[in-house]
């Protein structure tokens, strides 16, 4: 199906069965609330056909530019129907699956990704070992019925909820930095796991500690072969980079029209509001762009760290505005009005960490881009 008729139909669509998608609202407005809130737009979407749209055939797609996703992504988050964090987790996490698991585990899981049956994780950062990732050191050994896992996993995003999880572990040497780690798709409920919640700042329990005590995965449960685990990581990160990024953007410019809305005039910044919206534009051009090269087949890379300082720096921008335009007691007080807003600007303040921080990506980009030499 090509862009245009996509996106008329579905938001044909999107109107038609607008009551039925609505949130719940004596589910509440906590992460229960927005896990049960996706779940049920993924699968309707996933039954209509639409969630379908844009992934392989083989993993119960219905084939179709990636863009239709990125559009899809779009539409829902503008109708605040799903929160672009966890909706983003599928474009996170499934494209790797794809080109790393074997078919038929890929075949067999994706559908449950993407039909909303099913929420993964990404088990990557440990203490200590986030920015310098090759350095990780949760171990798995092998044994005549599997890889044996032990060792911990910090920050794991909805790590709770999740029946699966993209987990990297060391199976070289300790000191094999990148070349010792192998891909691990691994099962949640399986014997030796404990997920232990952390509370962020904005008050929710949205990622977690995970423990692992001689985990059992079976060897076919490895995405790639023994030893390809960093090649596994470096093509995720581009694509979290991508249209969950797209996303991102979305819900950014769905809240600044709120701002716009919400806010009277005289409270705002001419200068600061300027400032932003030309912000917000560069970063979706940018990322308008790494969509169409994804499209056009073209191997995303370290570049894609450019859409992310740009996707940090707009989204703080956007919420100094805000923190600078409402009342103090919004941000400061409890009251149920402002609850939205103080949630928005102090998650705000994690975007120049998750997904590589800010300090990361521009490293990044004047090594592997810029190619202006190694660090001092
Ligand atoms: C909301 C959120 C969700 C997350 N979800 C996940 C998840 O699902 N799965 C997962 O695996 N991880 C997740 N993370 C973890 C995230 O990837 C790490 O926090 C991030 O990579 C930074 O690692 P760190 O916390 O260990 O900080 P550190 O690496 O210890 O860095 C601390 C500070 O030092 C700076 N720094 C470090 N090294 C350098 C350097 N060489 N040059 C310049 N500055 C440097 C950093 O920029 C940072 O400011 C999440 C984090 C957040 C905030």
């Amino acid at each position: 199906m090509q862009l245009d008729a996509f996106r008329r139909e579905l938001d044909g669509w999107l109107d038609e069965h607008a009551a039925e998608l609505a949130r719940d609202a004596s589910d509440g407005d906590g992460l229960d609330a927005d896990m049960a809130q996706l779940a049920k737009v993924k699968q309707m979407t996933f039954d209509a056909g639409w969630m379908r749209w844009g992934w392989p055939q083989r993993v119960g797609g219905l084939g179709g530019s990636p863009l239709l996703r990125g559009y899809l992504g779009e539409a829902l988050t503008a109708r605040d129907l799903v929160e672009p964090g966890t909706y983003s987790m599928t474009e996170v996490l499934a494209p790797t699956m794809i080109d790393y698991a074997r078919p038929e585990l890929a075949a067999e899981m994706v559908p449950r990704l993407l039909r909303g049956e099913e929420m993964w994780c990404q088990g990557f950062s440990e203490p200590g070992t986030g920015s310098n990732l090759a350095a990780l050191s949760c171990r798995a050994v092998r044994a005549d019925d599997g890889w044996r896992v032990t060792g911990q996993k910090v920050w794991t995003s909805f790590a709770q909820f999740a029946q699966r999880c993209v987990l990297l572990a060391r199976t070289g040497a300790p000191d094999s930095a990148h070349r010792g780690i192998t891909a691990l798709f691994v099962d949640m409920d399986a014997p030796g796991i404990t997920v232990r919640p952390i509370e962020t700042m904005h008050g929710r329990l949205e990622f977690c500690e995970v423990f692992f005590d001689d985990v059992l995965v079976p060897v076919e449960r490895m995405l790639g072969e023994e030893g390809q685990g960093w090649s596994v990581a470096m093509d995720l990160l581009p694509y979290e980079r991508s249209t969950s990024l797209w996303h991102r953007g979305a819900f950014l410019q769905q809240r600044l029209q709120h701002l716009l809305t919400d806010v009277a005039d005289d409270s705002l910044s001419a200068a600061e509001l300027g400032d932003v919206v030309v912000q917000l534009f560069a970063l979706r051009a940018r990322s308008r762009a790494t969509q169409h090269r994804l499209a056009a087949g073209e191997r995303l890379g370290p570049e894609t760290s450019v859409d992310k300082v740009l996707l940090a720096t707009t989204e703080q921008s956007l919420f100094d505005l805000v923190a600078s335009a409402v009342a103090d007691d919004v941000l400061t007080g409890d009251d149920a009005a402002g609850a939205r807003w103080r949630s928005d600007y102090l998650y705000s303040r994690a975007a120049t960490i998750y997904g590589g921080s800010a300090e990361i990506q521009r490293n990044v980009l004047a090594r592997r881009v810029l190619d202006l030499g190694p660090e001092s």
